[in-house]
């Protein structure tokens, strides 16, 4: 009996580290102490012993059950700490992976020069004023001195939306919504939509324009001719020549255009300027006494300049973009160069 219990100790020890998981561990249990156990078997068959051997197989029995116990608590703890430590291992975060980019998207082309235009001005004192897509007569037309039934309003083919009602076919309506509101002096751009009837390779029926004008005593025409070609060689860079040509506005006398040397052939002749050496960019003129007339301000006291552009005409010539209808379409591949 003695030399069977020394065996089952020795296949008790070897069975526990043989188990490699929590769950055989558990087995090796059921195979020494469950109701068919080896051990169980021992203690069953102790009834047979004599009165003599029985408190010493006892006692031997007891030492091995509590041996048992111990190198299984111990094997156990063993074994949940390595499930941890894998368990660990197979979650580690790399941290010195690169990490996963979030696409970022971009300002559109015609947002860049708006901003670039806007922050040039901004810089001479300017500030920015806003007003309604959907303009009354009298601020798109009658106020800028282009009354009903003068040939000017069919310089402008109009989206009228009622006899009273258009959508604004420029952006000088904020000139006269700003002076009815501020007294001089005032310096002010206006970026923003406007619309026409007019829609092919060169023009589309929305479109974006640049208004800005400047009221003071003393204002001249060299001071209009000073901001603007400070402000071309801001846009374009210097060393570009601008030239004025006399022109005709209802709202402005007298007028002006404003063209620079062409900024892709440097004056030489291209395609773009048409072989003229110049790309046309602007209007301007000083303030028409019967503009003021319309706000309630002096002519006599106050003179001013204004001037107006067309945005998208800014960006191609400032991108080298050769097709105006891209700036619509929405082409990521297009947007995504800027
Ligand atoms: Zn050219």
């Amino acid at each position: 009996m003695q030399e069977r219990l020394q065996q089952l100790q020795k296949d008790v020890l070897t069975s526990l580290q043989k188990a490699k998981d929590l769950k055989s561990l558990q087995n090796v249990r059921v195979e020494i102490l469950g109701k068919k156990g080896s051990l169980t078997e021992v203690m069953k068959g102790m009834r047979d012993l004599s009165a003599e051997e029985r408190p010493v197989i006892g006692n031997l029995v007891n030492n091995l059950k509590k041996e048992f116990e111990n190198s299984f608590l111990s094997r156990q703890l063993q074994l949940q700490q390595q499930d941890i430590a894998a368990k660990l291992a197979s979650e580690k975060i790399d941290v010195t992976l690169p990490g996963r980019r979030t696409a970022s998207g971009s300002l559109h082309p015609v947002t860049l020069v708006t901003d670039e235009v806007v922050e040039i001005f901004s810089r001479l004192g300017f500030a920015v004023a806003e007003g309604p897509e959907i303009e009354q007569d009298f601020y798109n037309f009658e106020a800028l001195n282009i009354p009903k039934d003068h040939p000017a309003r069919d310089m402008q083919d109009t989206f009228y939306i009622s006899d009273d009602r258009v959508l604004r076919t420029h952006t000088s309506p904020v000139q006269i919504r700003t002076m009815l509101k501020h007294k001089p002096p005032i310096r002010v751009i206006a970026p923003g939509t406007v619309y026409r009837r007019d829609s092919d390779l060169t023009h589309s029926p929305m479109f974006h324009q640049v208004e800005g004008f400047l009221v003071d005593s003393h204002v001249t025409f060299g001071d209009l001719k000073g901001i603007l070609t400070h402000f071309l060689n801001e846009f374009f860079g210097d060393g570009y020549s601008v030239r004025f040509r006399p022109s005709f506005f209802p709202f402005t006398e007298p007028s002006a255009e404003v063209d620079i040397e062409c900024v892709i052939c440097g004056g030489k002749g291209c395609r773009v300027c048409g072989k003229t050496g110049w790309l046309e960019i602007l209007g301007c003129g000083m303030i028409d006494p019967a503009v003021f007339e319309s706000v309630n301000y002096d002519a006599d006291k106050f003179s001013g300049f204004a001037f107006g552009m067309g945005l998208e005409r800014m960006a191609m010539l400032k991108y080298g973009v050769n097709d105006l209808r891209l700036f619509f379409e929405n082409d990521l591949r297009f947007l995504k160069q800027f």
